[in-house]
C-alpha cells in the first residue's frame, strides 16, 4: 500500500516519499510523516536470516512506496559497503547482561553514519525521480556528529553542495577536527558564536525565507536539509530495530514475540523516534527509554506533560545530546493528537513563541510506552568507569548516558525485560572525556595521546575515521554570529544580494 507525507502543520497536501526527502522541511515548518506506520510483511524467523542491507530493503520498501526496487537496492548497496568496518554493520555486544547496538562502525564513527551513509543515494535518486535539475544545497545544523557523517556522505556527490554549521565552543575536539578537516570542493563547515539550539534555528529560519529561496531558484539550487528532520534520516534508523530484534531471536537470546526494550541516548529525538516506528510496525518492543543528560527537558516533558525549553542551556560531555528544542518530538506530539495538524501547530506556535507548551491528560496518556529519566555528568563518568572495571568495555559518553538511564528505570520498575542500548559513538569520538572518567590521570595526556592510551586499555584499534585525522590539513575557518548566518551562505553560493 501506498505511503504518503504530509505536513505536522498542515494535513490537506500530501506528498510522495522522493518529493518529502527532497524538500526536507515542508514550506508551513513542519515535518512530514507518513499517513500510516506500514506493518512488517516478513515474519521474524524470516529476518533472522537476512543480512544488515537485506534488512533495510524489507524495511525501507513499506515507508518509500515511490521507489522503484533497482532504485532502493542501488541506494542500500552504495551506502552500507566497506565504508562499514564490521559485515554485521550494526553489531550487538552483550556487557552485565544487556545488548549494547553498536551504530558507529561506519565512516564517521558515530550513529547518525548509518542515515547519512545513504541520504546522499536517497536523495540524489528522488531529484532523478522528480525531474529536478537544480543543483540540492543541503543546509545543516549540528552539535557535533551530523555535521561530520552528513559532509561524508555528500562530499564531491554530483549535483549537491553541503554547509554545515556548528557552534563553536559546544563540540568535542576531535569533532571539530573531523569537520575542519573535510575535503570535497562541494563542502562549507562554518562555526557560529552561540549554541546548537542558535544553529538549528538559524537554519530553519533560512529554510523559510522565501525572498532567500527565490534568489536561489534564479541561480539554479535549492535547499534541502540533512537533519534528522528529513524523512530521509528517519526511516533508515527504523532498520537496525528490527535487525537487533532479529539477530536476538537468530542467537536464542529471546523467544520468537518476546517483548525487548530498548533504551536510547536522546537529544533531537529521530533515533528514539525510529524505535516507535518499529515498535509500530510490529517488532516486539515494551518500553521506550529515552535518556537524557543534564539538558533533560524531555524527562521533564514526560513527566509533567509541560515541553519549556525555558531554561539554562548547559554543555555536557555528551555534546550530541546538549539540545532543548527536540525536533522530531514533534512528529510524536502530531501522532499524540490524533493525527491533528491544528492542535499541534498551535503547540509548535506556543514553543516558538513563549518557549514552551502543554499537552492534554488525554494526549499524556498515549505517552506510557515511553520511560523518561536523565544523568548527570557525575552519574554518566561513574557509569563509564563501572562499565570499565566491571567487563573492561569502554562506552563513550552519550552510550553511559542511556547505560545509567536504563540502572535507574531497572531500579525504579523491576522490569528485567531484554533489553537493547543504542550505542551511538565510539568512545574514540570523545576521548578525553572517556579516559577522564576511567582515571584523572589521563588529564594531562594530548588528545592523540590518549586516543592510544584508550585502544591499549581497550584492547581495540583505533579506528580508521581518526587515524586519517591526525595529521590532515585544516581546510575551513570560517566562523560567525548567528546574525551572519544568511551573509555566510549567500557568499558561499555566490548569490549575495546587489547592494
Ligand atoms: C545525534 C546523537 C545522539 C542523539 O540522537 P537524536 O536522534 O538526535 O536523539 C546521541 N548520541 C550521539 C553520539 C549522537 O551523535
Amino acid at each position: 500500500m501506498e505511503v504518503l507525507y504530509s505536513s505536522t502543520r498542515n494535513g490537506e497536501r500530501k506528498v510522495t516519499a522522493s518529493q518529502a526527502i527532497l524538500k526536507g522541511l515542508s514550506d508551513d515548518g513542519g515535518l512530514f510523516v507518513p499517513d500510516h506506520i506500514p506493518t512488517l510483511e516478513c515474519s521474524m524467523r524470516d529476518l533472522m536470516e537476512k543480512s544488515y542491507q537485506e534488512t533495510a530493503y524489507e524495511v525501507m520498501k513499506l515507508f518509500l512506496t515511490d521507489f522503484t526496487q533497482d532504485e532502493l537496492m542501488t541506494c542500500i548497496e552504495r551506502a552500507y559497503d566497506s565504508k562499514f568496518d564490521t559485515e554485521a554493520v550494526a553489531p550487538l555486544v552483550e556487557a552485565e547482561g544487556t545488548y549494547y547496538l553498536e551504530l558507529f562502525h561506519g565512516a564517521t564513527i558515530a550513529f547518525k553514519d548509518m542515515a547519512l551513509s545513504i541520504l546522499p543515494h536517497l536523495m540524489t535518486t528522488a531529484a532523478r525521480k522528480n525531474h529536478v535539475e537544480n543543483e540540492i544545497v543541503i543546509l545543516t545544523a549540528t552539535s557535533g556528529d551530523t555535521g561530520k557523517a552528513a559532509l561524508a556522505g555528500f562530499a564531491g556527490v554530483e549535483g549537491t553542495r553541503i554547509i554545515v554549521f556548528y557552534p563553536k565552543d559546544g563540540v568535542s575536539p576531535i569533532q571539530e577536527k573531523q569537520m575542519l578537516t573535510q575535503k570535497g570542493n562541494n563542502t562549507f563547515v562554518v562555526g557560529i558564536r552561540g549554541n546548537f539550539d542558535d544553529a538549528q534555528t538559524g537554519v530553519k529560519a533560512l529554510f523559510n525565507d522565501k525572498e532567500l529561496g527565490e534568489r536561489m531558484a534564479n541561480a539554479g539550487m535549492q535547499f534541502s536539509s540533512a537533519n534528522s528532520i528529513n524523512i530521509g534520516r528517519l526511516v533508515p534508523q527504523v532498520v537496525y530495530y528490527v535487525y537487533a530484534y532479529a539477530k536476538l531471536l537468530k542467537e536464542g537470546r529471546i523467544r520468537d514475540g518476546e517483548k525487548i526494550n530498548v533504551a536510547v541516548p536522546t537529544g533531537n529525538f529521530g533515533n528514539i523516534l525510529a524505535a516507535f516506528y518499529a515498535k509500530n510496525m510490529g517488532v516486539p518492543i515494551g518500553r521506550l527509554i529515552c535518556a537524557s543528560n543534564e539538558n533533560k527537558v524531555l524527562y521533564d516533558f514526560f513527566v509533567t506533560g509541560r515541553y519549556d525549553r525555558n531554561r539554562e542551556f548547559m554543555l555536557t560531555s555528551s555534546p550530541s545530546m546538549d539540545i532543548l528544542i527536540s525536533s522530531n518530538l514533534e512528529r510524536l506530539i502530531y501522532r499524540i493528537a490524533g493525527n491533528d495538524a491544528k492542535i499541534n501547530a498551535d503547540l509548535m506556535k506556543s514553543l516558538s513563541e513563549a518557549g514552551s507548551y502543554d499537552i492534554t491528560e488525554q494526549m499524556k496518556e498515549q505517552l506510557a510506552d515511553f520511560y523518561g529519566n536523565y544523568a548527570d555528568e557525575k552519574e554518566t563518568a561513574k557509569r563509564i568507569k563501572e562499565m570499565y572495571e566491571n567487563t573492561g568495555y569502554i562506552l563513550d559518553t552519550h552510550t553511559a548516558v542511556a547505560s545509567a538511564v536504563y540502572r535507574k528505570y531497572v531500579k525504579e520498575t523491576k522490569d528485567t525485560s531484554v533489553t537493547v542500548i543504542a550505542s551511538t559513538a565510539s568512545p574514540f569520538k570523545f576521548t578525553r572525556s572517556v579516559m577522564n572518567a576511567i582515571d584523572t590521570k589521563y588529564n594531562a595526556m594530548s588528545d592523540f595521546e590518549l586516543v592510544d592510551e584508550l585502544s591499549k586499555i581497550g584492547n581495540v584499534a583505533v579506528p580508521n575515521a581518526i587515524e586519517e585525522i591526525r595529521t590532515a590539513p585544516i581546510l575551513h575557518d570560517t566562523v560567525c554570529d548567528k546574525t551572519e548566518m544568511k551573509a555566510v551562505v549567500e557568499r558561499f553560493l555566490g548569490i549575495a544580494a546587489q547592494s
